[in-house]
């Protein structure tokens, strides 16, 4: 049986598998190349094409391109209309999901149904549950959704299995920054608090060119239009900004041409100028990476033995030179592009074969163990493997001051509590023959927790009856319960009656039934 780990980034996604040896490896997509731009272009309704064709198609037709669909993930967006149809972000999703299983089938001739996706650390249950979805309306099994971090952990734990460290994760992708502290101890991942900002990403290093070389260009030709106001230019000079970027991380300066309104000019960018428009972005991950090590030396982790870059814009010199000058840290490029599909790819056997072998499949387990030629050891260590890992966002639930009425959330899990989280916690009317309370489930929308109600999004909701003629104060008990892969479920129970209600977080807006409609549409859609 094969299976597949999928980094399903913001700008790049990646698929790896194990190769015959038992070693991760990335699968190359259709056009040879080891990620797919996350770029979808729909053609027609029924023809779409992803990756580098889309990518390049945006500057001709923006309107029929789709990119960073990652950062609308699990919010209340759709698409512009494309075709008479607007797709939410689950199916934009799902086709790229399509065309990366497409592809990963052509490259290693096995069928690439069940995969294990990754999300940034930082992504709260309805992200992850957008994902999950996504990976159902692409056709797939999705054994499970894991933490970016986590897979690059393994990928590097895997690496070396003897040896107990505490690793600090410096992720910086294409349109997401996440940090998480994580111990590996005799072969067992923890982590131990995580962190992030899921609207900071190598696409705002892009978006600081471009408005540099807008600039630059209306300084030479003021009597020309603005080329931001123009959709062509504006992706003309994404595609620039972006190769200038990258090559300003191995060139001190570069030069470009900006065409625009019947004009050219030529803009020169130096290495310390595209730094220092971009002084305040890594300014917000240094802040972002100090809270970190605070909180993890509240937790007992004062000394980090690794600090990994992942995350392709980890590549900018300025990540590795700020962090050295900041915190005295070493830090190693970690395959930055590549270590969490291949560690989604680990995780993806290792839990497979764990199933396997829970489920009695013996035959099945070792199987596959042979196939990937794991010795008697490597199968043990696998079996006994345990990830621990904490809650990225804070949750609770709406409740009311007794003194003066106003509304709070009241929490029960508090970003970085060790998961599985298991909390009950009792709350009353608050007048008297109240019938009903109104349960209602919140969860951290900004950056830290906060009990003010507009820093929380409402996740769930739900009334619980109250027996009649009950005093103020009348008490129910409400659990959190909050599993390792993010799935809250919320129970609220009213003693006397033993009355139970029963909440499972509702998200992302999609119904199962919206779910299945959308797979089967995209089923007979052609994605290459
Ligand atoms: P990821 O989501 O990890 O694939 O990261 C993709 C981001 O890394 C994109 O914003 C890329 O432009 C950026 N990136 C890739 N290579 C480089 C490079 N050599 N220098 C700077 N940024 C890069």
């Amino acid at each position: 049986m094969a299976v597949f780990g999928i980094d399903l980034g913001t700008t790049y996604s990646c698929v790896a598998h194990l190769d015959d040896v038992g070693r991760p490896a990335v699968v190359r997509n259709a056009e040879g190349a080891d990620t797919t731009p996350s770029v979808v272009y729909l053609e027609s309704v029924d023809n779409i094409v992803v990756g580098s064709v889309a990518k390049n198609t945006a500057v001709i037709h923006p309107d029929l391109v789709v990119s960073l669909i990652k950062r609308e993930m699990g919010q209340d967006y759709v698409t512009p209309e494309i075709h008479g149809r607007t797709y939410v972000p689950e199916e934009v999703s799902a086709l790229i999901l399509r065309k990366l299983t497409a592809d990963a089938e052509l490259f290693t001739g096995d069928s690439a149904n069940d995969v294990v996706i990754t999300v940034p650390a930082y992504f709260g249950i309805a992200e992850r549950e957008a994902t999950r979805r996504a990976g159902e309306i692409a056709g797939l099994n999705v054994i499970d959704i894991v933490s970016e971090p986590i897979a690059a952990a393994i990928d590097y734990g895997v690496l070396r299995p003897d040896e107990d460290r505490s690793i600090l994760v410096y992720d910086l992708g294409g349109g997401t920054f996440d940090t998480t502290v994580i111990t590996i101890r005799g072969g067992d991942i923890e982590v131990v608090c995580t962190d992030g900002d899921h609207n900071l990403g190598g696409a705002d290093w892009d978006l600081r060119l471009v408005e540099h070389l807008a600039k630059d260009f209306t300084a030479q030709h003021p009597d020309a239009t603005d080329p931001l106001e123009d959709r062509e230019t504006e992706q003309e000079l994404r595609t620039l900004a972006e190769d200038m970027k990258k090559d300003l991380s191995s060139a001190t300066q570069r030069t470009v041409r900006v065409v625009h309104d019947g004009r050219r000019a030529t803009v020169e960018v130096s290495r310390d100028v595209f730094e220092e428009i971009t002084h305040d972005l890594v300014d917000r991950t240094v802040d972002i990476t100090r809270r970190i090590v605070e909180e993890a030396g509240r937790r007992g982790v004062t000394t980090f033995d690794d600090v990994l870059l992942v995350g392709g814009a980890t590549r900018m010199p300025v990540v590795r030179a700020r962090l050295v000058a900041e915190f005295g840290f070493d830090p190693k490029l970690h395959d930055p592009d590549l270590s969490v599909a291949k560690g989604a790819a680990r995780y993806a056997f290792e839990e497979t074969y764990r199933r396997l072998l829970s489920s009695g499949e013996t035959g099945k387990a070792n199987e596959m163990a042979d196939r990937a030629g794991l010795s008697d050891k490597a199968q043990e260590a696998m079996s006994n493997r345990q990830i621990r890992t904490v809650a990225s966002r804070s949750f609770g639930i709406k409740a009311v001051r007794r003194d003066n009425r106003t509304d709070f959330v009241a929490h029960l899990i508090h970003a970085n509590d060790q998961l599985p989280a298991d909390v009950t916690e009792e709350f009353g009317t608050i007048d008297d023959d109240q019938r009903a309370i109104l349960v209602e489930v919140m969860e951290q929308a900004g950056p830290r927790e906060s009990d003010l109600v507009e820093n929380n999004n409402r996740i769930a909701e739900g009334e619980i009856e109250i027996p009649p003629r009950k005093p103020a104060g009348w008490p129910i008990d409400v659990t959190f319960r909050l599993s390792t892969s993010g799935l809250l479920r919320v129970a609220a129970v009213e003693k006397e009656t033993g009355v139970r209600l029963e909440l499972s977080v509702q998200v992302g807006g999609m119904t199962d039934e919206q779910v299945e409609s959308a797979r089967k549409s995209i089923a007979l859609t052609r994605v290459s």
